[in-house]
């Protein structure tokens, strides 16, 4: 769970293919907002985020986190290259740091280890019930981010190569390269179309 809640929302910087790539910030668009947080409690229950409204204020603190957990992901990723279309604009590791940490410290988090009969232990958190829904939710999806990041599974996180992608992705096999199959065919695609018409080019120059 945290590694898709991590994603879900690092994943919310988009690329518009139509328009050969223009960016679209899902968290930016009052109906992209609206759609995204009920999404999220639609997918699980636990998070109160259809309850969150979706104005200027939800959209100004998901962004400062969600920059901040660009941020990391990409320094997790490095030194292959990050999700591209915001790299230069992200805040420095230790910045990014502070503002997760912030969040965590402001919200009062607290985890507490559970051990399930025939289980393997978890750790499970509050935040008080006197928080306000943005508040919990963000602190919520803050915490299920950083616990994804301090866990083996960053180790397979990858920005998705695909021409026109900017999505992470964790690698679920060995062999994976691509964030979907629908990016690896692209991917192919476009490598034969460009392989040709390099190889064009040498023709065209030799005769
Ligand atoms: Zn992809």
């Amino acid at each position: 769970m945290d590694t898709q809640l991590a994603l879900t929302l690092v994943n919310t910087v988009r690329v518009v293919r139509r328009t050969r790539g223009r960016i679209r910030d899902v968290l930016r668009s009052p109906d992209g907002l609206r759609t995204w947080l009920d999404q999220v409690h639609e997918r699980w229950p636990a998070f109160p985020t259809d309850t969150v409204p979706a104005d200027a204020a939800t959209a100004d603190r998901l962004v400062e986190v969600r920059q901040a957990l660009r941020a990391l992901f990409a320094h997790a990723v490095a030194p292959a290259p990050p999700s591209a279309p915001d790299a230069d604009e992200l805040p420095d590791v230790v910045t990014a740091l502070a503002t997760v940490n912030q969040v965590l410290r402001e919200s009062e988090v607290t985890p507490h280890l559970i051990w399930p009969a025939n289980q393997e232990p978890d750790l499970h958190w509050t935040v008080p019930v006197e928080l306000d829904d943005r508040s919990r939710a963000i602190a919520s999806l803050t915490w299920a981010a950083t616990r994804f990041l301090a866990s083996p599974a960053r180790e397979q996180l990858r920005a998705c190569p695909a021409p026109l992608c900017v999505l992470y992705f964790v690698k679920e096999h060995h062999r994976q390269q691509w964030c979907s199959a629908s990016c690896g065919n692209r991917a192919r695609v476009s490598r034969y179309y460009y392989g040709r018409r390099e190889s064009d080019a040498i023709e065209e120059s030799a005769s």
